[in-house]
């Protein structure tokens, strides 16, 4: 299914959206931080960017991927989560637009995380109107259709009535089996080898077509990059990760000079 809303109307109602004069600041857009409380660099770093960097934006769009798992909007309750929630709300009150996409790892993000942070949720795909260009928005994961075994689970996991049944059992056993499904995708971590995770130009040209643009933007294969694709310009986000190795982060901003790649500041 397409979604398509103009902005201003998906932003009524946010804390803050009545003092936002800015029509011209640019958007920003992350994905794929994987955040936890094991990986302290790499939360610090995204600190960094809502704190200063988009300081200067009308919106930040995070287009999945934000936590490294999400077992239900219980885990509010942990104190490094509510720090999160808190440093997100401060867009909302300095007036700017945070817009927040699910992605297949923490899909479950739900009512309450986004208004502890100050988040409107926006549904994959979706498209954008930004300076003038129509944009679509997704994940990624939905691309990657060549991997028949993760297609299958995500139409199961994105199924309401399975969704209830894990929220409504007990935190601790819902804590446990991500846990375990998180040790089994060890290694996972930095990025994925096989062309079997990646997207396939199948997925890509039917997301150009479904949606009438000539402009991508997603992440979930940690392999940034801009792809000219027959149906047009296929922009891939960056993973965050300065815990292991080598750093890795940036962003994608566009304004009136259109789309950009910046390195983390
Ligand atoms: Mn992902």
């Amino acid at each position: 299914m397409l979604h398509e809303t103009p902005l201003r109307s998906v932003a009524a109602g946010v804390p803050g959206e009545g003092k936002r004069p800015h029509a011209a600041r640019p958007f920003f857009f992350i994905s794929d931080l994987h955040l936890s409380e094991d990986i302290p660099r790499t939360v610090a770093a995204f600190e960094h960017f809502i704190r200063v960097t988009a300081e200067q934006a009308d919106s930040v769009f995070i287009l999945g991927d934000l936590f490294e798992y999400w077992i239900g909007d219980d885990m509010l309750s942990e104190p490094f989560v509510a720090r999160m929630a808190a440093l997100m709300h401060t867009l909302a009150e300095r007036g700017i637009a945070l817009y927040l996409m699910h992605g297949n790892r923490d899909f479950l993000l739900g009512k309450r995380f986004m208004k502890a942070a100050g988040a409107i949720w926006l549904p994959d795909p979706f498209v954008i109107t930004a300076f003038g260009a129509r944009i679509t928005l997704a994940h990624g994961d939905s691309l990657c259709t060549a991997d028949h075994a993760y297609l299958r689970f995500r139409r199961f996991a994105r199924c309401r009535a399975a969704q209830m049944l894990f929220l409504a059992s007990p935190f601790r056993w819902r804590q446990a089996l991500a846990k375990r499904m998180r040790s089994a995708s060890q290694g996972n971590r930095a990025r994925p080898v096989s062309p079997k995770y990646d997207v396939t130009s199948d997925g890509v040209a039917a997301l150009f077509r479904q949606t009438g643009t000539t402009t991508i933007v997603h992440g979930h294969t940690h392999r940034p990059a801009r792809h000219r694709e027959p149906g047009g310009m296929r922009w891939v986000l960056p993973d965050w990760d300065l815990d292991h190795g080598e750093p890795r982060g940036g962003y994608l901003r566009i304004d009136a000079d259109g789309l950009r790649a910046f390195p983390l500041d």
